[in-house]
């Protein structure tokens, strides 16, 4: 077989560290640029309140690229990281902002409590400062509305409509604030500063809802067949539509797919590629979960597909090891297959153990083909079933530490890679049964279908550390600017 598209179009792969410190250098910039200028507020608390408000805006303009679809952020760390990072920051702008006002009113409450009041009631209601306490309400609907999206009477797109209207206007009131009521923001370079990131966002909106919606109209896919592969699981083939031009990817990367008529990007839906680029066209493994994915068994062949990706670096090009350990649960079957079907085209040599866990026998998708990948590949393969049915005669139970065990034996678990997708509590607990084991962190690679949050495996725990770390070099940065002489 000859190989069709032997890689992506690969980003440059910036290492999260990097990441790190070019988002606090960014969010700090407003702070080197009033640095020294001898402006009122004088005080350090008030200079500390400024702080609370320049870099935290700066931070929230940030907010706008990490939201998943950028290639060049998400394909260097992954979308489960980018999202990770995206709730967190989300958290301590809406701190440093809410603090801001009380921060310029803490030294006079401390003098005098009721003419401290009475300045912070001023903040809020004079009309000069109206367009700061609408960006607060906002943010603060923003955040709470994410918070709780799983328990609000709203369908995801629904959801996510309002997500971009409050965050449009947290920002751009932000802003509007920063560049009509702020003292440091009044200088040139500051000002020149936010008149930037005014410009940034409407670059970035206009990317996100308009370019990427004209090249879902300019790169059309159409289905070619649906296939039913398991209970309320659906093969989707979508081929481009002629005069188009295939994907270039990696196995187990994924794409944001649209359909019919409404091909915007505000009704995208995340889908991993199950397929491997050697062969052309795309196949996704998509299991009925709502209103998007309940009709896409009754999709009608010939029908204009949406697609835009490939995003994310759940793929063995990123990922090194000289032997595979594959870990699907349910839907997270797509990525797996999508990688198994890919080593099989390419007759990888490495030992390939596969474990595959669902709820029900009846769940169990391509098994035939798993089976009949054994014949090219040095693979083994576990399949798991919760539920005890008759005539089922696999392993029964959850995916634990001695079937994990069972299945890497004859494997020096230091050199494997894993990869892993599935439902988050199996992510987690496989995660750290396999770091138990003796796979390094780095070489446990996992994706989520689901950003809400949840249990917390080892990894996540240790990258939630370093966002904090982040945050704190935030603080620090602040507290630099109040102490600094002006
Ligand atoms: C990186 C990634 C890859 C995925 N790959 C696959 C796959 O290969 N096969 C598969 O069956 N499923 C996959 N999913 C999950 C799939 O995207 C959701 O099941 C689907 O979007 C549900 O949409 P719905 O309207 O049918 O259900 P809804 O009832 O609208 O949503 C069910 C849940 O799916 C999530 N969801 C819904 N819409 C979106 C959206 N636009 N963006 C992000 N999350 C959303 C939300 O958590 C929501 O609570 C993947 C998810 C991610 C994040």
């Amino acid at each position: 077989m000859t190989r069709l598209r032997t890689s992506a179009l690969r980003w440059p792969r910036t290492g999260g560290g990097a990441l790190a410190l070019l988002y606090v250098a960014i969010a700090l910039t407003p702070l080197a640029l009033a640095t020294g200028r001898p402006v009122a507020p004088l005080e350090p608390w008030e200079r500390f309140g400024a702080g609370l408000g320049l870099a935290p805006l700066t931070a929230m303009a940030m907010q706008f690229v990490t939201s998943g679809r950028f290639r060049s952020v998400s394909g260097g760390l992954g979308i489960d990281k980018i999202m990770a990072f995206h709730k967190i920051a989300a958290w301590w702008v809406l701190g440093a902002l809410l603090l801001h006002p009380f921060a310029y009113v803490l030294p006079t409450v401390l003098d005098d409590p009721d003419l401290g009041r009475r300045r912070l009631v001023a903040y809020l209601t004079l009309p000069q400062y109206r367009t700061g306490v609408v960006a607060l309400v906002a943010l603060a609907l923003l955040v709470a509305g994410s918070r709780l999206r799983e328990s609000l009477p709203l369908r995801y797109e629904a959801w996510r409509a309002f997500h971009v209207a409050l965050a449009v206007t947290a920002a751009g009131a932000g802003l509007h604030h920063a560049l009509t009521a702020g003292r440091f923001s009044a200088l040139g370079p500051v000002e020149g500063w936010w008149w930037g990131v005014s410009g940034a966002l409407v670059a970035v909106m206009g990317t996100l809802y308009g370019w990427r919606w004209i090249r879902l109209h300019l790169r059309p896919w159409r289905l070619h067949a649906v296939t039913k592969l398991a209970d309320r699981t659906w093969e989707l083939d979508i081929r481009p539509a002629p005069g188009g031009r295939d994907l270039r990817y990696e196995a187990g990367q994924f794409l944001w797919m649209t359909e019919g008529a409404r091909r915007f990007p505000l009704f995208d839906h995340p889908f991993s590629i199950a397929d491997s680029p050697m062969r052309p066209g795309l196949r996704l493994i998509v299991k009925e979960a709502g209103d998007f994915t309940d009709r896409i068994g009754a999709l009608p062949p010939g029908a204009p597909i949406g697609v835009d990706g490939p995003h994310g670096e759940f793929s063995l090009e990123n990922h090194a090891g000289d032997s595979v350990l594959l870990v699907a649960g349910g839907a997270g079957l797509g990525p797996i297959m999508g990688l198994l079907r890919d080593l099989a085209a390419r007759k990888d040599p490495r030992p390939v153990r596969l474990a595959y866990a669902v709820a029900h026998p009846l769940d169990f998708a391509c098994l035939e083909e798993i089976e009949a990948a054994m014949t090219v590949l040095s693979l083994r393969v576990l399949p798991v079933c919760e539920t005890e049915v008759e005539g089922y005669a696999g392993a029964v139970g959850r995916l634990d530490r001695p079937l994990l065990d069972r299945l890497l034996e004859g494997l020096e678990p230091r050199d494997a890679v894993a990869m892993i997708c599935g439902p988050g509590p199996m992510v987690v607990a496989v995660s750290d049964a396999l770091h138990e084991i003796g796979l390094p962190m780095e070489r446990i690679v996992y994706e989520r279908f689901d950003y809400a949050s949840g249990a917390a495996s080892r990894q996540d725990r240790r990258r939630l550390r370093r966002f904090l770390l982040v945050g704190a070099g935030l603080a620090a940065g602040v507290a630099l600017f109040a102490a600094l002489p002006h």
